[in-house]
């Protein structure tokens, strides 16, 4: 028996090595009418780009490539091609709940989670569609560390969608998130990880990253309205100690921190504590705008979702969701004039799947910014701010194979962006309507 057995290893180790090597991995050639490379600013017309398995092999003119044998070629001539999209501001596990249908609280009382996951399955996929083949998904809402498995499902090719950096629970303070509003007596989900003083803070910061986040989020600001003077107020939540020790704890692991900050006191806590991106920045001073370009603090403003849903114009609410684009917009205008390190983010999830994620980029045109800033901040801007330099967000040889087209000219009307018609994500095609 024991023979046997070595005999049994003996032969399973011997024999893969006496068998044929692993088949090649396949060739594939894109030919580009026009190539948008996420990096320069110049256009090249005629390009070929060779993609051996899921890495991009060459880039090169039309006249003198060499097309390598037996590879399948797609004709993108007649389009314009550009690195896969990146939205680092998402929401796969909301929906742009709907307040007839039981608003946000719903989705984390009555819903099993097995539904909030399929529905994020179903995100995933609508992102991949619109050309976005990396999203840094910015918590799950109350649906722990569900995008962990979700991240797991598409990188093991189970189910499609973009390559996701996750940042699971996020975290906030007591009195800092929802679900709020209900009986004191009654102890509530919430939608985030609440903590009070450093030591907590600490805590859960590597609960989290040892749980599989890529990313912590943070919320530094939470309810906001307009005050005496008609300014724009927000509550400002964790301290700058309880914010020091997350920032410490994360950057120890070697990885980075998303602030959640409106304004205020919050912003300038998040700013002071060493965060790592700004996400909506809403109004941002013009000594808050020289730090973070000081510090190289990420800007990752979302314009569009601000006009969505706003109440009634003569109800407080509405006051304040008016308030809120009136100061995001010139803030955005600050930060490009200023140089602000600035990334493509849409707060997806606030927005349902259902709209087109490619609303933000006219809103960022109509606040300064050029077409092929735009596109970079879509691109290999993100890609610096998420460590990830020419792997992705570059269409230049050793990147991922993630390379989308749209018809026309993007740099002369960005609402292009919006219609997608090949999209390719590690080297597999997953959308080509190009005829
Ligand atoms: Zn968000």
């Amino acid at each position: 028996m024991r023979f046997l057995f070595s005999f049994i290893v003996a032969f399973t180790l011997v024999v893969p090595a006496l068998a044929q090597a692993p088949a090649p991995p396949p060739v594939t050639v894109i030919r580009a009418g026009v190539l948008i490379d996420g990096k320069s600013d110049q256009t090249r017309r005629d390009q070929v780009i060779v993609i051996r398995g899921n890495r991009i092999e060459s880039v090169s003119d039309a006249a003198t490539a060499q097309i390598p044998a037996g590879a399948s070629v797609t004709d993108l001539s007649h389009a314009t091609v550009l690195p896969g999209l990146i939205d680092s501001h998402t929401h796969i596990f909301l929906q742009g709940e709907e307040p007839e249908q039981g608003g946000y609280d719903a989705n984390i009382l009555k819903y099993p989670l097995a539904l909030r996951t399929a529905r994020a399955t179903v995100a995933a996929r609508r992102a991949l569609e619109q050309g976005f083949t990396t999203l840094r998904d910015v918590e799950t809402e109350g649906a722990g560390y569900g995008d962990v498995g979700i991240r797991m499902a598409i990188a093991g090719g189970y189910i499609p969608g973009p390559r996701l950096i996750v940042s699971t629970r996020a975290i906030s303070s007591t009195g800092g998130y929802n679900l709020e509003g209900y009986a004191p007596e009654l102890d509530m989900p919430k939608g985030a990880q609440l903590i009070d003083g450093p030591v907590e803070a600490r805590k859960a910061a590597r609960e989290q990253l040892d749980h599989g986040a890529d990313w912590i989020k943070v919320y530094m600001t939470h309810r906001s309205w307009v005050g005496k003077n008609g300014e724009l107020v927000s509550q400002p939540t964790l301290t700058l100690d309880e914010l020091k020790a997350i920032v410490d704890e994360t950057h120890g692991w070697g990885r980075k921190v998303a602030c959640h900050a409106y304004n205020g006191i919050g912003l300038q806590r998040a700013l002071d504590g060493g965060c790592d991106s700004i996400e909506h920045g809403l109004e941002i001073t013009d000594a808050q705008i020289t730090q973070m370009v000081k510090q190289g603090t990420w800007y990752c403003p979302t314009l569009a979702a601000y006009y969505h849903d706003w109440a009634p114009a003569d109800t407080p609410e509405g006051r304040r969701d008016r308030k809120r684009v009136s100061v995001h917009g010139p803030s955005f205008q600050k930060a490009v004039k200023a140089g602000v390190k600035i990334v493509f983010g849409t707060d997806m999830g606030g927005i349902p799947w259902t709209e087109a994620m490619a609303q933000e980029f006219p809103r960022m045109t109509e606040f300064g910014m050029s077409p092929i800033e735009v596109i970079r901040s879509a691109t290999s801007r993100a890609a610096e701010m998420l460590d990830m330099v020419g792997q992705i967000g570059v269409v230049e040889p050793g990147a991922y194979a993630d390379i989308v087209a749209v018809k026309g000219d993007p740099l002369r009307d960005i609402n292009l962006l919006g219609d997608v018609t090949f999209v390719m994500k590690d080297g597999g095609v997953f959308k080509n309507e190009v005829k």
